[in-house]
C-alpha cells in the first residue's frame, strides 16, 4: 500500500490526484499546510484491511482529529465528500470540551457521528436532521443533550455504539470512500467527464485544524472576480462555526472591510488578512494558476486546507490568464494553450448565463453560437416585415433553403426541426453570426398553420416570444435575460500573440463585403471560400438567374449571363478591395440550378408572370430540372462542363475585377479560382482551357498584369485519392469537408440531424462528423491526398474550407497533416486563429520531445547501453 507524506516535495497528479498534487505544490513552496499523508489508491488500500490498519497506525497521533479528503485525477471527476473530525471519541470530546467549552465540543462530536453514520454506514440522514430540528438552541445544555440523543440514535440504528477506536473509524472510512468511488453512477458520471474507465482515487488524510479556538474561523477566497476576472477578493469567512446558533445558521462574512465593515475577515483579524493577501503570488506561482484557497484561521495563523483553481467563466478566464502572464507566473504560450478556443464565442455573441432559470422546450444541435430572444415568425417574408418595424424575430422553419436567406439575415435567431451541422440553416447562420439551433425535432414546426407544437403539448404561434440558445442547442419558452457580447482589448492581445505563433493561415468563408470586413477586423489571412451562388439571391439578380435557367438556347442564356456579369464584377471588386492584396478564393457556381427556383404554387405563378412565361410550361420546366438525388446530381463542375458559359461569365467577372483593382492599388490581388465537386482531372483540364483563354484575352486588353491561380475543391473521395492527377492541373487543393464527409459516410448533411443525437449518445460516432472532423475516415483521405498531391507537386498549396475549418479539434488535425490554411465563417475566425496557434505550439513541443528522446537513445547507444 502506497502512503506518502504531503510535505515531501510535489506529488504527481496521476498517482496522487489533483487535490494532493496542488496541496503538495503549495506545501513545497513553504506555505502552511497541515501535516498529512496521501493514500495513493483507496480501492487497493481498502482491499487488505490489515495492511491498511498497520500503515495508518504508523501515522496516527493520539488525540488528533483528522480530515479524509478525496483526491481524484481531475476536479471534474467528482468523488466522495470530505469526512471531518475522524478520530473523535469520548476521550477527545472531553479534552476538546476542556479547551473549547462543552457546547463547541458537543457540536463537533455530533457532526462527526452524523457524518460517519450517513457517509460511512450509509444510514438515512433524516432521523438525525429531525433530532436537530427538535432542539431549540435556547434550551440550556442544548448541545450536550443533543449529542447524547444522537449517540443513542446511532446505536439504535446500527445495533452498536459509535466506534471509539480512531483506527476503526479510519479503516472503515477509507473502505466507504473506495466503495462510493466504485459505485456505478459515480463511474458513469466521471467517464462522461473524460475520466478513464480505470481511474483510481487517492485519499488525503490530514490533521484537522478546525478553527474553533477563540478568535478563529474558516474561509475561502479567490483573487479574481469569477464573472469578469477583475482583481477582487471574492470569498467568505465564518467564525464561531460551531456555536449553538451557527449549528443552525451559518453567518458568512465577506473578506474585505469595504464589503462587510466590522463583519469581515479584514476587521476580525487584520494580521491574518494580511498574511492571506501575501499568499496570492506564492500560491499562484506554485500552482501556475490563480487559486481559490480554502483556509483556517487559528490563533492568528493561516492554514491552507485546500487549493482549487479560481472559479471563472470564459471572460474571467482570459483576464486571469493575462494577469498571470503580466505577473510572470506563466508565459504567453501557456496562456494561449489554456484558453479554450470555443470559449471565444462567448465574447462574440450574447449568451444565457449558466445560473439563469430556464424553461427548455426542445433540444437540437448547437449550430451557431449565441443566444437570442424574439417573437416567432414562420416565413422569411414575415421576418423581413416585422424586423423592418424594429421587432426582434426568431425564424422557425422545418428546414431552410436559399429563399430563406433574406429572412435569416434580419432574424435574431433561427430554429429548424430538421438538419445537421452543415445543413443550409447551420452554414448560413454561422456565416451571418445568427444564433441557430437545427434538428430540434421535438418541435413540430407547422409553417402552414404558423404553429409550433412542443413535445409536452404546448403551442406557440406567430408573435409569441421564444429564445434560441445556439451555444447549447436549446430552445426556451419566452424571453430569457442575456449576457451581452463584448470583445475586449484583452482578447485582441491574446489573439495577437496567437497570430504571431501559428504556422497555418486562417482565412474566412465570405460571400459578402460585410463578411469580409468582419473577418478583416480579426486580421484574417484572406478569403478561403467565396460561395458565388449566394450573390445571386438578391431579388433583381434572382430574376436574371431564373431567366438564364429557362433560356431556350445558348444565345439566350448568354444574354442573361451578360446582364449578370457586371454585378458579379462589382461584387469581386469590393471583396478584392477589402482584402487589400490578401488571397481571395472564388468558387465557381456549385448548387443544382433548381435551388434558384421557387417551390410553392403561388411563387411559381408569380415568377412565371415576372418572366412573362406560361405557368404550365414553367412548371413543366421546373419538373424537368428536378433530380432524385440533387446533391449527387447536376451540380458543381458538372454545371461548368454542360453550360460552360456560366463559368466563363464568372471567370470574366473575376479577371475584370482584378484588373480594375490592380490598376489602382499597390496591393495587387492574385485571384484564386476554385472548381467545386471535382471527381476527375479531365474536368479540371476542360474548365482550365476556357479560363486560361479568357484570362489571356482580358490580359491583352490592358497592360495591368493579371496573375491568377486555379484550384480544385476536394469534396469527393475520388478527388482525394487522385490528388496527384489534380496536382498536375492546378496550384491548390481545398478540402470541402462538408461534402467530403457527406460522401465518405454516405450521410446526407441535410438529414443527419434526425438521428445524429442517438448516434452520438450511443457512441456509434464519437462526435457529429459534420462538426468535428472524423480523423479515421475523412481524415485518412485528407492525409493521403496531401501525401499524393505533394509527391506530384511539392509546391501544391492545401487548404480546408468546410465548416470544420472553425472547429478547434479539426484545426489541430490540419496542423498535423501539414495543411497550409483553414477557412471558416467570419465569427469562427478568432477561434480558428487560437486553435491554430495551440496546434503549432503542441506539435513543436512534440517534435522537440521526439528529438530529445532520439538524442537520448543515440547517447545511450554510443555509451554501449542497450535501450
Ligand atoms: C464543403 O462541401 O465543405 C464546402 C465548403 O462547400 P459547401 O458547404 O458550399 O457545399
Ligand atoms: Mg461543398
Amino acid at each position: 500500500m502506497e502512503l506518502v507524506s504531503l510535505h515531501n516535495g510535489v506529488l504527481s497528479r496521476e498517482r496522487f490526484g489533483v487535490r494532493a498534487h496542488r496541496l503538495s505544490q503549495v506545501a513545497a513552496a513553504g506555505l502552511r499546510v497541515p501535516p498529512g499523508v496521501v493514500i495513493a489508491n483507496a480501492e487497493a488500500a481498502a482491499r487488505d484491511k490489515d495492511v491498511l490498519r498497520a500503515a495508518l497506525s504508523g501515522v496516527l497521533k493520539e488525540g488528533q482529529l483528522y480530515a479524509l479528503r478525496a483526491s481524484p485525477g481531475a476536479a471534474e471527476w467528482g468523488g466522495p465528500y470530505t469526512l471531518l473530525a475522524l478520530g473523535m471519541n469520548d476521550e477527545v470530546y472531553a479534552e476538546t470540551a476542556s479547551k473549547l467549552g462543552a457546547e463547541v465540543a458537543a457540536e463537533l462530536y455530533r457532526r462527526a457521528i452524523v457524518t460517519f453514520a450517513i457517509a460511512v454506514k450509509s444510514l438515512d440522514g433524516e432521523p438525525f436532521n429531525a433530532l436537530l430540528s427538535a432542539y431549540s438552541d435556547s434550551d440550556k445544555g442544548y448541545g450536550e443533550a443533543l449529542l447524547e440523543k444522537t449517540k443513542a440514535l446511532y446505536a439504535d440504528e446500527m445495533g452498536e455504539d459509535f466506534p471509539q477506536n480512531p483506527l476503526d473509524q479510519l479503516v472503515e472510512a477509507v473502505g466507504a470512500m473506495a466503495g462510493q468511488w466504485n459505485a456505478t453512477t459515480s463511474r458513469i458520471l466521471r467517464i462522461a467527464k473524460g475520466a478513464p474507465a480505470d481511474a483510481h482515487l487517492a485519499l488525503i488524510l490530514q490533521e484537522m485544524v478546525h478553527g474553533l479556538a477563540p478568535h478563529s474561523g474558516i474561509g475561502r477566497i479567490q483573487f479574481h472576480d469569477p464573472q469578469t476576472g477583475a482583481r477582487k477578493h471574492v470569498g467568505m469567512f465564518v467564525t464561531d462555526t460551531l456555536s449553538a446558533a451557527a449549528a443552525k445558521t451559518r453567518f458568512q462574512w465577506p473578506i474585505d472591510r469595504k464589503d462587510g465593515g466590522d463583519e469581515s475577515l479584514e476587521a476580525f483579524d487584520s494580521k491574518a488578512f494580511d498574511s492571506l493577501m501575501a499568499m496570492e503570488v506564492p500560491i499562484s506561482r506554485a500552482i501556475h494558476d490563480s487559486p481559490e484557497v480554502k483556509f483556517v484561521v487559528e490563533n492568528g495563523e493561516i492554514y491552507i486546507t485546500e487549493v482549487l483553481l479560481a472559479r471563472r467563466n470564459a471572460r474571467a478566464s482570459l483576464a486571469i490568464l493575462l494577469s498571470l502572464v503580466e505577473n510572470g507566473v506563466i508565459d504567453r504560450e501557456d496562456a494561449i494553450l489554456r484558453l479554450a478556443p470555443d470559449s471565444i464565442a462567448e465574447f462574440l455573441h450574447p449568451q444565457i448565463d449558466e445560473d439563469t432559470p430556464r424553461d427548455i422546450l426542445a433540444e437540437g444541435l448547437a449550430a451557431s453560437p449565441g443566444a437570442a430572444s424574439g417573437v416567432l415568425v414562420f416565413h422569411a417574408n414575415d421576418a423581413v416585415t416585422r424586423a423592418a418595424k424594429g421587432e426582434k424575430v426568431i425564424l422557425a422553419r422545418y428546414e431552410t433553403g436559399p429563399e430563406d436567406i433574406r429572412g435569416m439575415l434580419v432574424s435574431a435567431g433561427v430554429v429548424t426541426a430538421k438538419g445537421g451541422m452543415t445543413s443550409h440553416a447551420a452554414v448560413i447562420a454561422r456565416g451571418l453570426g445568427v444564433p441557430c439551433v437545427v434538428g430540434a425535432d421535438d418541435l413540430r414546426i407547422e409553417s402552414q398553420q404558423e404553429l409550433i407544437r412542443t413535445k409536452d403539448g404546448r403551442e406557440y404561434s406567430e408573435g409569441d416570444w421564444i429564445t434560441i440558445d445556439g451555444t447549447r442547442g436549446q430552445v426556451d419558452a419566452g424571453q430569457v435575460e442575456l449576457v451581452e457580447a463584448n470583445v475586449d482589448e484583452g482578447l485582441d492581445r491574446l489573439l495577437g500573440w496567437a497570430n504571431n505563433i501559428r504556422r497555418m493561415d486562417v482565412r474566412v468563408n465570405a460571400d459578402t463585403p460585410e463578411d469580409a470586413r468582419r473577418a478583416a477586423r480579426f486580421g484574417v489571412d484572406g478569403i478561403g471560400l467565396c460561395r458565388t451562388e449566394h450573390m445571386f439571391f438578391a431579388e433583381h439578380r434572382l430574376a436574371l438567374m431564373r431567366e438564364m435557367i429557362f433560356a431556350s438556347d445558348v444565345e439566350e442564356r448568354r444574354r442573361s449571363l451578360e446582364a449578370l456579369e457586371p454585378m458579379q464584377t462589382d461584387d469581386f471588386i469590393e471583396l478584392f478591395q477589402i482584402m487589400r492584396g490578401r488571397p481571395v478564393t472564388i468558387r465557381l457556381l456549385d448548387p443544382p440550378l433548381h435551388e434558384f427556383l421557387p417551390h410553392s404554387q403561388n411563387a411559381i405563378a408569380e415568377m412565371a408572370k415576372a418572366l412573362n412565361m406560361n405557368v404550365e410550361k414553367t412548371e413543366k420546366h421546373i419538373r424537368a430540372l428536378s433530380e432524385f438525388n440533387p446533391m449527387l446530381g447536376m451540380r458543381g463542375v458538372r454545371l461548368g462542363i454542360v453550360y460552360p458559359e456560366i463559368y466563363n461569365m464568372q471567370a470574366r467577372a473575376i479577371f475584370k475585377a482584378a484588373q480594375y483593382v490592380n490598376a489602382r492599388t499597390d496591393e495587387p490581388v492574385v485571384p484564386e479560382i476554385m472548381i467545386p465537386l471535382v471527381s476527375a482531372n479531365r474536368e479540371v483540364e476542360m474548365i482550365r482551357a476556357h479560363i486560361d483563354k479568357i484570362a489571356q484575352d482580358i490580359a491583352g486588353e490592358s497592360d495591368v498584369p493579371l496573375p491568377y491561380e486555379l484550384g480544385v475543391m476536394v469534396e469527393t473521395p475520388r478527388a482525394a485519392l487522385r490528388a496527384h492527377d489534380l496536382a498536375e492541373s492546378c496550384s491548390f487543393l481545398s478540402f470541402g469537408t462538408n461534402d467530403l464527409t457527406q460522401m465518405t459516410y454516405g450521410l446526407s448533411r441535410d438529414d443527419a440531424g434526425r438521428f445524429m443525437r442517438e448516434y452520438v449518445q450511443n457512441g456509434v460516432y464519437h462526435e457529429d462528423p459534420f462538426h468535428v472532423l472524423d480523423r479515421e475516415g475523412v481524415g485518412e483521405l485528407i492525409r493521403e491526398a496531401v501525401i499524393r498531391g505533394r509527391e506530384a507537386n511539392e509546391e501544391l498549396v492545401f487548404g480546408l474550407c468546410g465548416e470544420h475549418g472553425g472547429d478547434p479539434s479539426s484545426v489541430e488535425f490540419c496542423e498535423t497533416v501539414g495543411i497550409d490554411y483553414v477557412s471558416c465563417s467570419p465569427y469562427r475566425v478568432p477561434i480558428a486563429q487560437l486553435a491554430a496557434a495551440q496546434a503549432t505550439i503542441r506539435t513543436t513541443k512534440q517534435k522537440k520531445k521526439k528529438k530529445k528522446s532520439l538524442r537520448h537513445r543515440l547517447e545511450r547507444l554510443r555509451k554501449g547501453e542497450n535501450s
